[in-house]
């Protein structure tokens, strides 16, 4: 996969827990977007004390630097690029100060430089289904936001999204017809169903769903497989990824992801 740098250009607080991070530069240059609203890039993020900085090459690294140097690894969806200026746009969520991608957008500032592989994709709304379904959390606000503005006026997006409160949600412009709910974390254990009960307490409209599905494993876990067993769903109209795991830092999720990814497919015929 190709390298490319960024600059961050700008940085801005969408939410208290999700910060939006432009970045320009000449290290653009070339960046092309595939035809797809949950498209991502890979970024590499050097750890604390890495004997290197700005714009390198993670290949190099790895070559010339000890594994305990080499760039964690994490993926963000593309929420736009704007070919004219050569700006792409990144929204990070910001939770607490675990992890590394978070605290790094948390604490990023204007000429720092961010490293990344890509771009990945596969999903874009499809123009011909009747209605389109669309749920997730604030992982997924970047995929569902660019989706939203691509369905076309006249057919229904019904969205669910899961947050910590009202000051969490961000404006979501769609031209279609618009059935939006944000649901909001109380802090208890049945916060992980907040998503799925939502989703089975719907009322389908009528016609062919495009439905996309992401964020936190256990949660799309629980939606993917109420989709097809109860409500029948074909696969192939679904777009379902679990982007994160609860208590796992992403090493250790994409360590088992394989797996858990491949029950999640036995489990429903
Ligand atoms: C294709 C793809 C696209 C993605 N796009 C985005 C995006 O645009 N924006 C975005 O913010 N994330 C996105 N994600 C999810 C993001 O890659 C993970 O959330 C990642 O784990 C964050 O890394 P971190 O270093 O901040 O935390 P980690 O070091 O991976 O995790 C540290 C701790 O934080 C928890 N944690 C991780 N993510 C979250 C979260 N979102 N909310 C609460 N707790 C969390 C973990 O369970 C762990 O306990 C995407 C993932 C994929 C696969």
């Amino acid at each position: 996969m190709p390298t490319w740098h960024g600059q961050v250009e700008s940085t801005e607080w969408l939410t208290p827990a999700l910060v939006r991070v432009v970045l320009g530069g000449d290290g653009l240059g070339g960046f092309a977007m595939p035809d797809a609203t949950d498209t991502y890039v890979n970024v590499a993020i050097p750890p604390s004390g890495a004997p290197y900085s700005g714009a390198f090459s993670p290949a190099d690294v790895k070559e010339q630097h000890d594994r305990e140097h080499w760039p964690v690894r994490r993926r963000y969806t593309v929420r736009s690029w704007d070919a004219a200026t050569g700006r792409l746009t990144l929204d990070f969520v910001v939770h607490g100060d675990h992890g590394v991608g978070g605290p790094w957008a948390g604490g990023t500032r204007v000429g720092d430089v961010l490293v990344f592989e890509g771009p990945g994709s596969g999903y874009r709304p499809d123009p011909a289904a009747d209605w389109h379904l669309l749920v997730g959390d604030e992982s997924a606000l970047p995929a569902i936001a660019a989706s939203l503005e691509a369905i076309p006026a006249g057919t229904a997006a019904v969205v669910r999204l899961v947050c910590d409160g009202p000051e969490h949600e961000i404006a979501l412009p769609c031209p279609g017809d618009l059935d939006l709910v944000w649901l909001h974390r109380t802090g208890a254990e049945d916060d992980v169903d907040l998503l799925p009960d939502a989703v089975a307490d719907l009322v389908f409209p009528t016609g062919r769903v495009h439905a996309f599905i992401h964020g936190e494993a256990d949660e799309i876990r629980a939606i993917r497989r109420h989709l097809l067993s109860d409500r029948g769903l074909d696969r192939a109209t679904m777009s379902c990824s679990p982007y994160w795991r609860r208590t796992m830092t992403d090493e250790a999720w994409r360590a088992v992801k394989r797996d858990y990814v491949a029950a999640m497919d036995a489990e429903v015929a």
